[in-house]
């Protein structure tokens, strides 16, 4: 069997919606194929925006961090993946440590489509920690779960947000360290990739998984419209490139 077809595999994201927008066909797909697939997450969103309508009390508050965990949880469960985590809480914490959080580092637009990093100065933003730390919280739930694959985004973060840069850095690490390849996330047909996985037959799991995330989206239609007012299309290809060595 090749790498890319049903591989045990985590999957590390930034934000909820994350697993979502950019790999939820793809999941749905290798649960479907029989794989054992883990999601981990690396913040709770706490920075995004969210949608005006009757969850706009929760923006700023500690109840957005719980609802988008709810949200995470509820589209996870509409693709079929059982198993996730949050990075700096058990499972993903080096053992003996305390359970800490890594904050959303928010971001800001550079151009239309390109985000980078916001002005914001939280001690606990994921980009504000020691990468090392991450690494370790990560490698945890990797000594848990063994899978045979890892992935995560490629070196500009998918868009450029700074915890998609972070997310990817420390997987990457987490690779080198553990000996498991990792493969990144390729969004784009015309980037160099080493498989692409056109799955338009998940795309109705995909708009349930995407109905949980109502704090930070609406589906309009084949189109996802962001709080910010960005629209794009529902995605469900997906190109993998392989980074560190042929998987097993
Ligand atoms: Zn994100």
């Amino acid at each position: 069997m090749s790498w890319y077809e049903a591989p045990d595999v985590l999957v590390a994201h930034a934000h909820p919606d994350d697993e979502t927008l950019s790999t939820g066909a793809l999941l749905a797909h290798w649960v479907q194929a029989g794989a054992s697939v883990h999601v981990l997450t690396a913040t709770r969103g706490e920075q995004g925006e969210v949608v005006a309508g009757p969850l706009t009390p929760l923006e700023g508050t500690e109840d957005l961090h719980r609802h988008r965990v709810g949200e995470l949880a509820g589209a996870l469960g509409e693709l079929g993946v059982t198993s996730s985590a949050i990075l700096g809480e058990p499972p993903a914490r080096a053992a003996g440590r305390a359970p800490r959080r890594y904050h959303d580092s928010g971001m800001r637009w550079v151009t239309p489509t390109v985000a980078g990093p916001a002005d914001i100065d939280d001690p606990l933003a994921f980009t504000q920690a020691d990468p090392d730390e991450a690494t370790e919280d990560l490698l945890a739930w990797i000594g848990e779960v063994r899978p045979g694959l890892l992935v995560s985004y490629d070196a500009h973060g998918g868009y450029g947000h700074p915890d998609h840069v972070r997310m990817r850095e420390v997987t990457l690490a987490a690779s080198e360290r553990s000996g498991i390849p990792m493969a990144e996330i390729v969004n784009d047909p015309d980037q160099p990739h080493d498989h692409w996985l056109d799955l338009d037959q998940q795309f109705a799991s995909v708009v349930r998984a995407l109905g949980h995330h109502a704090s930070q989206l609406t589906v309009h239609g084949r189109d996802v419209v962001h709080v910010g007012g960005q629209r794009e299309a529902i995605r469900t290809g997906v190109g993998l490139r392989l980074l560190t060595g042929p998987a097993s």
